[in-house]
């Protein structure tokens, strides 16, 4: 049975030699805002330690974004940005295609995760792909358990498989109570994009 987690004021924290260091998985799934953005953050950090993280986007990406723009830029020395889902439609049409993509997308996941350039690495949207199956969530969950030890991985998307909340270190769920696009306000850059 897990505990309920709540936040806790530092002086409550266990005594800090009773904690290690170890490459984490994290999950940020659920259907509020905030999943990318949080990895994204992440990712900043990083970049301000020197590391180098490499981004690989499920989506179809035909549009400019503020962390394609970043990634190109300013931020071209620690961040690698793959948008893979060429052919990502989500209303699993085409499935067979989709499924290619996501394979596609998985192939680079799976490459990043090796190469030892980078401390941390995003699979951001892979949630998605595996709630539509063009990916085997066991072949996921395999890959996870056998990554160096060193390394962080992010996973986002709206829907977390238990096999995959077993397996993550950390799990947080985004759930949404309010969102602009419901008051007819769209997606704006620098916020959503
Ligand atoms: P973000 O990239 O902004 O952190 P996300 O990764 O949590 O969002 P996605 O499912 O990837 O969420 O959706 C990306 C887009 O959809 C964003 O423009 C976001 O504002 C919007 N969005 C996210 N959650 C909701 C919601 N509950 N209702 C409407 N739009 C949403
Ligand atoms: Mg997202």
């Amino acid at each position: 049975m897990m505990k309920k987690k709540t936040d806790r004021a530092p002086r409550e924290a266990p005594p800090r030699k009773k904690f290690k260091k170890k490459g984490l998985i994290l999950l940020y799934y659920g259907n509020g805002k905030g999943k990318t953005t949080a990895a994204l953050g992440a990712a900043l950090r990083a970049a301000g330690w020197g590391w180098k993280t490499a981004v690989v986007q499920f989506i179809k990406g035909a549009w400019k974004t503020g962390e394609s723009a970043a990634a190109a830029g300013l931020l071209k020395q620690h961040i690698t940005l793959a948008v893979m889902g060429d052919g990502f439609t989500w209303d699993t049409r085409h499935y067979e295609e989709d499924c290619r993509s996501a394979e596609k997308a998985w192939k680079k996941c799976r490459e990043v995760l090796r190469d030892p350039a980078y401390q941390l690495v995003i699979w951001d949207e892979i949630l998605y792909a595996l709630k539509y199956r063009f990916l085997d969530v066991k072949d996921v969950v395999r890959e996870l358990q056998k990554k160096p030890a060193g390394k962080h991985v992010i996973l986002t998307g709206n829907y977390a498989p238990e096999a995959l909340k077993a397996v993550a270190d950390l799990v947080t769920e985004m759930r949404c109570r309010k969102h602009p696009f419901d008051s007819g306000i769209l997606a704006q850059p620098g916020i959503d994009f």
